[in-house]
């Protein structure tokens, strides 16, 4: 995959520039082509997005609206060709300003714009570190340990590796990619636009499809491993079986084992765990389960050599997962029993498995900050204005089916959704949750998946499972399901962080007694008591309306390469989060979940541990995670 592609010149015909307007909306478009050309009077008021009208179709723009604003593009364009094609120099302060303000539907609020023209990232790789460790610390070497090649430990060996510290990656898969190398049941795709879940540092203008599947997503983060030199870095086939840190050497030991089973030792100045939350499936803890006479796995264990044609199959669970790979299997199979225990709140999102159209690549590939511009937009559609959509009113009765007038309105225009996608009366009484939309992670779905469960071979059991045995499931009215192929669709051992490595910290203290299961850390990003160890996607990080996962990873990434340029500015060896700064900041983290759907509602989660707190999510705006991750505050840290 071409990553960060040089815009191609444009040199087509009228009608080609013409016809390439037809799928683009008003506010990328507009800004893109009037940062081009310089002509700002695109930037027209009645072209404006209007914020309010975010969930409405074509985010409340009319047709005439559209067809206004793609031809004044196409005719700034033309003009732009015809002028010899130069592009103006690069916007000032005001201008860039003017232009954010009508991509976003703006005013941009305090503080927010230094984020925005970060993400927008006009000029280049603006989040690269300004400092190298020859320039900072002149003949000293300074290690860090990554643990896991995925999404989140691609993104900090990149950043640390350009700012000349040294790297080593363990990763236990065969290869990079992490959730999309492990992942690759039938249908798995990402369910955050890609233009958006990509990291600002690597754009490309080759997403075949809005939402890519787990191939493509695979291809992208092994290109960005390739062409960023992070290969010769990353050991593969390597599990990290523990990590402990020595107060006298201030270094981890970290003993990793290889696929032939032989185990080595690595001594890391830090440690960084980027083995992300969702790594570990979970199986139910269904009696008899083990006694099941025919195949089964987990949808993140798929059995490719379990072939499914004709044969009597149950899926347990309704999960994103689930959703994905059941219209897949649906086709294949004789008799689908898909067993449901509690149903997931579908979102309808039409260009869930749609391909990115022409019209769009050749914006992408011939409009330069197109890719940019599109990228703010759907960060301006899909972050903070989303998040009130979860915010409980205390002042709101009942909050059992919402939390708050407008949690209530997004309930009553899924349940719309429900009318139509579930005409049969009597699944959509099963199917409609009865438990306030976001308080769990919402669905996304183009149709397939009601059209799935609508299906005349396909079964969709409430009545709770009680047992499994030789021949098949049976559930609580006495009743025996018989399967060939039991498909577990039942999710991953979300709060069990850093699980099952053994980590010590300081003074001998073991991370999995401290937490005793209930993870907590600072920033989710360290623990006091374990001194230079650092986690990516760790407690209370997950996002669950708002934003990208890979927006979070590049913050943590950011605080986390600050953190070493602080350690050898001060020629400090260890930092060590102070307690009190950590029991505060998680004080302020549990308030905000429980004033979040998510935190109030009972309805089952991941987002939550076994004591029923929330400790996977972030409650507050992406903005502030932005801030609070600029750079480690020097109080916070014991530093020795
Ligand atoms: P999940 O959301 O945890 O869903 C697990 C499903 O299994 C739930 O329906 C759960 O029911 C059911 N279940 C668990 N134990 C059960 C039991 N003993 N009996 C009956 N049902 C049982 O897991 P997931 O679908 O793998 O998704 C996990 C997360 O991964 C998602 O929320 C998302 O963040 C991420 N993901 C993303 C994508 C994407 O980007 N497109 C795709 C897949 C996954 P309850 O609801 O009652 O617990």
């Amino acid at each position: 995959m071409r990553l960060n592609p040089v815009a191609e010149p444009i040199v087509d015909s009228n009608d080609v520039i013409i016809a390439s307007m037809a799928d683009a909306m008003p506010p990328p478009l507009l800004a893109a082509v009037a940062h081009l050309t310089g002509e700002l009077s695109l930037l027209r008021d009645d072209l404006r997005f209007d914020p309010t009208k975010l969930l409405e179709p074509n985010a409340g723009y009319s047709e005439d609206q559209l067809e206004l604003a793609r031809s004044l593009a196409a005719d700034a364009l033309i003009r732009f060709r015809d002028a010899g094609a130069n592009a103006v120099p690069e916007p000032d302060h005001a201008t860039l300003l003017r232009l954010i303000e009508f991509a976003t539907g703006g005013p941009v609020p305090e503080g927010f714009l230094d984020l925005l023209v970060e993400e927008l990232a006009l000029t280049g790789d603006v989040r690269a570190p300004d400092w190298r460790v020859d320039e900072i610390a002149r003949g000293k070497s300074f290690t860090v340990g990554i643990i896991g090649a995925g999404m989140s430990g691609i993104a900090v060996a990149h950043r640390l590796q350009q700012a000349g510290v040294g790297i080593v990656v363990f990763e236990k898969n065969a290869d990079v990619g992490g959730t999309w190398f492990a992942n690759h049941y039938p249908g798995c795709r990402v369910d955050i636009p890609n233009h958006f879940y990509s990291y600002s540092f690597a754009q490309t203008t080759d997403w075949p499809q809005f939402y890519s599947t787990q191939q493509v997503l695979l291809d992208y983060f092994q290109s960005v491993a390739e062409q960023f030199g992070l290969r010769k870095h990353i050991r593969c086939n390597t599990e990290v079986l523990d990590a402990t840190w020595s107060d006298g050497a201030h270094q981890w030991s970290v003993r990793t084992r290889g696929a032939d089973g032989v185990e080595n030792t690595t001594t890391v100045d830090a440690l960084v765990s980027a083995v992300g939350q969702l790594n570990r499936p979970k199986l139910p803890d269904i009696p008899g389960r083990e006694t099941f006479g025919g195949p089964s796995f987990h949808s993140a264990e798929w059995d490719h050599s379990v072939d499914l044609a004709g044969k009597r199959v149950a899926v347990i669970g309704t999960g994103a997962s689930a959703a994905q790979f059941i219209p897949i299997v649906a086709d294949e199979v004789s008799q689908l029993t898909v067993f449901q225990r509690t149903p997931p709140w579908l979102l309808p999102v039409d260009n869930y498995q749609s391909d990115v159209p022409a019209s769009n690549r050749w914006l992408l590939r011939h409009v330069p900050a197109y890719m940019r511009w599109d990228r703010m937009w759907i960060m301006s559609r899909t972050n903070e204005g989303l998040l009130p959509l979860a915010a409980v009113d205390p002042s709101w009765q009942p909050n059992v089916r919402s939390v708050s007038a407008m949690n209530d309105m997004l309930r009553e225009m899924l349940t719309m959704y429900y009318q139509l996608a579930f005409p049969d009366p009597e699944l959509f009484a099963k199917v409609l949750p009865a438990y306030p939309p976001i308080a769990k992670r919402v669905v996304l779905d183009n149709g397939s998946f009601p059209a799935a469960l609508g299906r005349d071979n396909v079964t969709l059991t409430t009545e709770p499972i009680v047992s499994i045995n030789g021949n098949g499931i049976t559930t609580s009215d006495g009743q025996q399901h018989e399967f060939d192929v039991i498909i577990y669709g039942t999710g991953f051992e979300a709060s069990k962080f850093l699980t099952p490595m053994t980590v010590v910290g300081s003074n001998g203290i073991d991370l999995h007694e401290r937490w005793g299961g209930d993870a907590r850390a600072y920033l989710g990003i360290t623990v006091p008591d374990f001194p230079n160890l650092f986690l990516m996607y760790g407690p209370n990080t997950n996002i669950v309306i708002n934003g990208s996962i890979i927006y979070f990873s590049e913050c943590e990434t950011h605080y986390i390469v600050e953190s070493v340029r602080m350690l050898l500015e001060r020629n400090a060896h260890a930092m060590n989060c102070r307690p009190k700064v950590h029991d505060a900041y998680n004080e302020y983290i549990d308030t905000g979940n429980k004033r979040m759907a998510w935190g109030v509602s009972d309805v089952n989660s991941w987002y939550k541990n076994e004591f029923g707190r929330v400790a996977q999510n972030w409650p507050y705006s992406l903005h502030e995670f932005w801030e609070q991750t600029r750079t480690p505050n020097t109080a916070d840290y014991e530093l020795s």
